[in-house]
């Protein structure tokens, strides 16, 4: 038996085959080559392999997931036959004499360069495309195979690390547990894991390497540990947990229709964070008493291309109808930073998670920023849907969001098409909004305020680099006091306050967030009924003279 370490994402047991995801790629080596003919055979059969496999998926893609999506493929196809890509191949193999995976990884990047000096952001987008073809054609000439999990069964998913765009194209029916070697606590894998309710370990030390592929394994999540081969005793030892966990959870469904009460009768909403509709039956089945946070982002990372206005009305409509009477909060899109878009085709900036993210996007490029509002303005004639803007720094930023929206219903109007009147709230989760949160408490509807990103500015602290874990401090007073000022500002001007970043779940800060008063709690779905149980047994009074 094999016994991994790693930092506890999500609790849970999960026990299953493992599946390595992404494997190390191969170094590209320059090979001396006398015979030149022969490598530019390689890189045509190559070709002609890489080919049929978008072939493959083109078709696949429209069957599963339309015409748009798929586009992408038959674009990659085009780029692969162009007469420049594989003549600039053949051609260094000839002048160079050098293998063919070194004359494609060096046309890849003469290729990309210019693609990304273009003035145009659609054309820059396309250097992604690019790294994608040679990626491919490397993999064939270097006869790995490909990337993607095709797992027939559930399994226990092995990574480096998942980027955003990559955790959306997984199939997550077939994923019992996510194990990864890098990855922070707050990155977005890890949010997404606890979504979906499933065992999670970060900054694992792991082989990543074919030796684990299909091997049986066991995450205890909980304990941060992942098993390989694990022995008869480490079998039934997990196996008993699973069934106490599973009677756990049992126990907890009790509390479905109960009221999130205090021993001394205070109330709070415990509302879920979602990142698709696919999680919608996980709210209603956890009983949420509404959506905090819907991260609209997923929708244009999950695709290929921009979401249209009906897409993303569909999507929002199914939302508000699912949830009838209960409020659901979408926000807007959040690109940038580590959820990186390519179509979106940005510049390569220093410090993304410093850069044009969020609002700042939709503020530059009002036009992508317009046609998710027409599609919000019009699904929330539907239900009680709520629009929130993320990553606001000034009452500038608010005022000119509302002009937006404004001129947003307008169109609707022109178009003759029904849109609601939806609330509009603001996240706080720069440390400036939250200073100046006594002023824009004026300008919106609610706040919820989002500790991720909270935390990582107001402690300096990058989220996403697991080596400063030490120095991360999830209860740091600096960011305790933020939380409070945010809320008595937003009560003082009679608006509602949540919190939606990851520490709304934090057991051990409960009570302090309802001394607070904070309106609302916004965590995974899986976190509800256990959040509502601490809710329960907690006495408000009781706890403000013995902290
Ligand atoms: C946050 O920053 O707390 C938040 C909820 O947003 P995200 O994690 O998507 O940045
Ligand atoms: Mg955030």
């Amino acid at each position: 038996m094999q016994v991994y370490h790693g930092k506890s994402v999500c609790g849970g047991i999960a026990i299953g085959k493992v599946s390595v995801y992404g494997r190390p790629e191969g170094r590209v080596e320059r090979e001396e080559k006398q015979n030149q003919e022969a490598e530019i055979c390689r890189y045509r059969e190559a070709a002609g392999i890489a080919l049929e496999q978008l072939d493959g998926l083109h078709e696949k893609a429209l069957r599963q997931v339309g015409e748009a999506e798929a586009s992408i493929f038959e674009i990659h196809r085009m780029m692969l036959k162009d007469s420049e890509f594989q003549g600039s191949i053949e051609d260094i193999i000839h002048t160079l004499s050098v293998n063919a995976e070194y004359a494609v990884a060096r046309t890849a990047e003469d290729l990309e360069q210019k693609f990304q000096a273009c003035e145009d952001a659609y054309m820059r987008g396309r250097a992604a495309d690019i790294e994608d073809i040679s990626r491919r054609l490397l993999a064939i000439l270097q006869g790995r195979e490909e990337e993607r999990i095709q797992e027939k069964e559930p399994v226990i998913l092995l990574a480096d690390d998942l980027a955003p765009s990559q955790t959306v194209q997984l199939d997550k029916s077939q994923v019992l547990a996510f194990v990864t070697a890098r990855g922070s606590l707050n990155s977005h894998t890890a949010i997404l894991a606890r979504t979906m309710g499933i065992p999670a370990l970060v900054g694992t030390d792991i082989p990543l390497d074919e030796s684990l592929d299909g091997r049986p394994g066991i995450v205890d999540g909980a304990a941060g540990m992942l098993y390989i081969d694990p022995d008869r005793e480490t079998c039934a030892r997990m196996r008993k947990a699973l069934e106490e966990e599973k009677e756990k959870k049992e126990l907890f469904r009790t509390l479905i229709g109960k009221e999130n009460l205090t021993l001394d009768g205070q109330s709070i909403q415990l509302h879920a964070n979602i990142g698709s509709i696919k999680d919608l039956d996980m709210v209603l089945q956890n009983d949420a008493d509404g959506i905090g946070l819907f991260r609209s982002e997923f929708i244009y990372l999950e695709r290929t291309g921009f979401p249209t206005e009906e897409e993303q009305f569909r999507i929002y409509r199914t939302v508000a109808e699912a949830m009838g009477k209960k409020r659901a909060i979408i926000r807007t899109l959040d690109i940038g930073a580590d959820k990186q878009c390519a179509y979106f085709g940005m510049e390569k900036e220093e410090n993304p998670a410093l850069g044009c993210r969020a609002i700042r996007l939709c503020l530059t490029r009002t036009e992508i920023f317009k046609t998710q509002l027409r599609a919000l303005l019009r699904a929330s004639a539907y239900g009680r849907l709520a629009i929130m803007y993320p990553m606001i720094t000034s009452v500038k930023e608010v005022r000119r969001i509302r002009e937006i929206v404004e001129e947003a219903k307008a169109e609707l109007e022109a178009r003759g098409l029904p849109h609601g009147h939806p609330e509009q709230g603001i996240m706080i989760e720069t440390p400036a909004a939250a200073v100046i949160s006594d002023l824009l408490a004026r300008e919106v509807d609610f706040f919820s305020i989002g500790t991720n990103d909270l935390t990582q500015y107001m402690l300096a602290l990058d989220r996403q680099n697991q080596s400063l874990d030490e120095f991360r401090d999830a209860h740091h007073p600096a960011l305790l006091r933020m939380i409070e000022l945010t809320v008595e500002n937003a009560h003082r001007a009679g608006i509602r306050a949540g919190i939606c970043g990851e520490l709304a779940a934090d057991p051990e800060l409960t009570g302090e967030f309802l001394a607070m008063g904070v309106d609302e709690l916004s965590v995974a779905p899986e976190r509800i009924l256990p959040l509502r149980k601490a809710i329960r047994e907690t006495d408000v009074s009781e706890y403000l003279r013995t902290r």
